[in-house]
């Protein structure tokens, strides 16, 4: 079967290394380069945190299971996650009573969660500073975090070894089902035909797929302090030990590689604005590098080398989107937040569905049907508690 993918971020990817593994003739399409979407600025921590409701839990905890069973494959490509754990803490009465409201749904949902105290939490992360009146810690040992390119070099590289091929930059303009499959027109006005296409352009699908006269509503991505919009700063390399993800009360943290960190301060993506960046050595700058100096000894000197602000490709219900565009229809689509997570997961499930004609019951609640033509959904509230950035 030959397969047009739109899209190389990690949903392109991953569906492009399913597809060519099954045997599909696979064609990426990509209008930049791979990750030139969101997947290149994502806090890309693997967890399933106030993933709400349940069965959007339980995909993300299979997506999570999903990258283990993968980096427990031999594969070529340098090693893209760690999954070292995550701590967290509250600060405040209010903070600390949703922290265990979550704890114990987690528990309930036997995810992998256990209290411990700050000083078995320095064990864990030597560098650490946890404040004085804070009693109980979060560990959460299960999750880690991704270093997207990575992953997308994993994904992407053994589809290309089993010859799927990259038409880059094409940007795909229409899309026409026909009698034995689906046109593809591109930019440059030539087209190509395949026997089916898997629509994976993030924050651009609702475009794609209003062209395609199918229209997924997407929360807006460039709209300035909206739940689509989260600030990531890059740090340069500091001389601190931190193995993991921390999500505190005032910042979130990961490594990133060669001692540099990722800082995101939830507050703060208030005034996150795509047309307007925030200046790598302005105010948010410098509030993001005062709060890792609180968090963790060894990073004085602390600065950033970039300050980014991230667009989310968010569905307009939040939810994740996977499923043909209509009953008979040959044009597949998955768009989702948590796409760090849930990329490997989904190429997969995208890929067995397509080859097979199976139904995948961990996609049931996300099918594209329940919002295709939509409109006039309420505003998606921003993220301001680990696990919904
Ligand atoms: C601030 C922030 C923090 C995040 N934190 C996390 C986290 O901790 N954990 C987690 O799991 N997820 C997180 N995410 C979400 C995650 O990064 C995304 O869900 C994921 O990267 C989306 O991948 P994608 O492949 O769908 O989209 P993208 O990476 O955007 O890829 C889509 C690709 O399609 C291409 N394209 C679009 N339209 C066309 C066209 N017409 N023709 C050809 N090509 C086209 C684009 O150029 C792009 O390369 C975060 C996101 C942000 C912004």
């Amino acid at each position: 079967m030959k397969i047009a993918v739109i899209g190389l971020g990690v949903l392109g990817a991953g569906a492009a290394r399913s597809l060519a593994l099954m045997g599909a003739e696979v064609t990426v399409y990509e209008q930049h380069f791979a990750t030139a979407g969101t997947t290149s600025t994502s806090f890309a921590w693997t967890n399933s945190h106030n993933k709400n409701p349940r069965s959007y839990h339980d995909l993300n905890a299979a997506g999570m299971a999903e990258h283990a069973a993968l980096a427990q494959q031999p594969g070529d490509a340098p090693a893209w996650l760690v999954r070292n754990g995550n701590l967290e803490w509250a600060d405040d009465a209010a903070a600390d009573e949703h922290l265990a409201a979550s704890v114990d749904e987690l528990l309930a949902r036997s995810y992998p969660v256990r209290w411990i105290t700050p000083k078995q939490a320095r064990e864990l992360v030597p560098d650490l500073r946890v404040p004085s009146h804070v009693e109980r810690i979060a560990h959460y040992p299960d999750e880690g975090h991704v270093f997207p390119a990575l992953l997308v070099s994993r994904l992407w590289g053994e589809a290309r070894d089993l010859g799927a091929r990259l038409r880059c930059p094409a940007k795909v303009t229409g899309l026409t089902e026909t009698a034995t499959g689906v046109r593809v027109e591109l930019a440059d006005g030539h087209h190509a035909e395949a026997d089916a296409v898997v629509i994976a352009a993030g924050r651009w699908t609702e475009g794609l797929t209003a062209a395609a006269g199918h229209r997924v509503p997407m929360a807006d991505p460039d709209a300035a302090g909206s739940a689509t919009v989260g600030l990531l700063g890059y740090t340069n390399p500091l001389p601190t030990r931190l193995d993991r993800v921390l999500t505190t009360p005032r910042l979130n943290v990961r490594p990133d590689g060669a001692g540099r960190l990722i800082v995101q301060g939830l507050d703060l993506d208030a005034d996150a604005d795509p047309a307007a960046p925030p200046a790598v050595d302005g105010h948010h700058a410098d509030e993001l590098c005062r709060r890792l100096n609180g968090l963790l000894d060894g990073t004085e000197g602390a600065r950033l080398e970039s300050l980014r602000v991230g667009r989310r490709a968010l569905p307009a219900d939040g939810l994740t989107v996977a499923g043909f565009l209509g009953d008979s229809s040959r044009m597949y689509t998955l768009a989702t937040h948590s796409g760090i997570t849930l990329g490997p997961l989904l190429g997969r499930l995208a890929a067995q569905e397509l080859l097979t004609g199976s139904s995948e019951n961990l996609l049931a609640d996300f099918r594209p049907g329940r919002l295709i033509g939509r409109t006039g959904l309420p505003t998606l509230r921003p993220a301001r508690f680990a696990g919904q950035q």
